[in-house]
């Protein structure tokens, strides 16, 4: 079965690191996760988690497709505590269906609290592999869209690869029944876990997003280049749009669109933010419409 040999993959392809099985971590390590437990339950009940936000631009013209919602935590003395310090923690911890709710509702708040001039900006918002075995995902989400008014299309939802998704059935079913509600997904991180075709295969996903492992060196490595080409006619085929992370700099944001990637997310386009960057900040769109301003 699939999914079988996709968990057999990582236990023997990952042998440091071994987030799937909370028997298989070290006493330090879960000491430390137990520590985090307090702090984790305490930000999502005084709501010290924030989101910042992220643009994903049009290659063929430099507009902003929609902003990428990333989850942050505020800790002693003002400290920011980025998510791959307290998600995988939450993951095995029990607390990660907590903050996913979080990061929805507060995701579809900011939305509707937006001026009516922004009423066409969307939001991509993580979720983490188990958060579509709590049947009260797909109540939340259509709770809240009622609620607020917020159109349905604003938001996609994404999904990692490289997370452990537990029940492959069960998360196609969630994902078909929100898909229903007028949401779109993205298959996140692909390329970087081991069950790439197999999620692509199982999930009906609208984009998929290539892992910044392959896109950071893009412009001078050339396995990246036959690798992305492929993910890109791939995705195509399956009538699948594609973004890319980790888009850096204008070269790589260059050669992306030469090779017919979609849409691009990247410092070289703006950092994640605590507001939306006014579209006339993502300066590149200049530079995508005239490749001569490069030189
Ligand atoms: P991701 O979804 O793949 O998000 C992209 C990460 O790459 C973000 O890190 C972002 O800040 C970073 N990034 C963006 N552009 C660049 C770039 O040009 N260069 C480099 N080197 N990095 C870039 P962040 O915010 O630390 O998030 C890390 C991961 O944590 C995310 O990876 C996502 O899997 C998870 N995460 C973030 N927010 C949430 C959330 O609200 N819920 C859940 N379940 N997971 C989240
Ligand atoms: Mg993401
Ligand atoms: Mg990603
Ligand atoms: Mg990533």
């Amino acid at each position: 079965h699939g999914r079988q040999a996709c968990n057999l993959a990582k236990i023997n392809g990952r042998q440091k690191i071994k987030l799937y099985n909370q028997e298989d971590i070290s006493i330090k390590e879960r000491r430390r996760d137990i520590y985090w437990i307090p702090i984790i339950r305490k930000a999502v009940r005084d709501n010290d988690l924030f989101l910042v936000f992220q643009p994903v631009v049009q290659l063929n013209n430099g507009d902003v497709s929609h902003y990428e919602v990333l989850v942050r935590m505020r800790g002693e003395n003002d400290q920011i505590i980025t998510p791959d310090q307290f998600i995988p923690v939450a993951e095995r911890m029990g607390l990660i269906h907590a903050i996913d709710l979080w990061v929805v509702e507060n995701a579809i708040d900011f939305l509707a609290a937006l001026p009516s001039y922004l009423s066409r900006i969307s939001l991509a918002i993580n979720l983490s592999g188990s958060a579509f075995q709590y049947p009260d995902l797909l109540q939340v989400i259509r709770d809240k869209l009622e609620l607020t008014w917020v159109d349905a299309g604003r938001l996609t939802f994404e999904i990692t690869e490289t997370a452990a998704v537990d029940n492959f059935e069960r998360t196609r079913d969630m994902i078909i029944k929100i898909r229903e509600l007028g949401c779109k997904f993205a298959l996140d991180d692909f390329g970087a876990g081991f069950c790439s075709f197999n999620y692509l295969k199982t999930f009906p996903v609208d984009y998929v997003k290539i892992d910044g492992q392959f896109v950071r060196n893009l412009d001078h490595n050339e396995t990246d280049q036959i690798l992305v080409k492929s993910m890109v006619e791939i995705a195509g085929k399956l009538g699948k749009k594609t973004i890319a992370e980790f888009v850096e700099t204008p070269a790589i944001a260059l050669k992306l669109k030469e090779i017919g990637v979609n849409l691009g997310q990247g410092y070289a386009f703006g950092k994640p933010e605590r507001s939306l960057l006014d579209g006339q900040q993502v300066s590149l769109a200049i530079l995508l419409n005239s490749d001569k301003s490069l030189q």
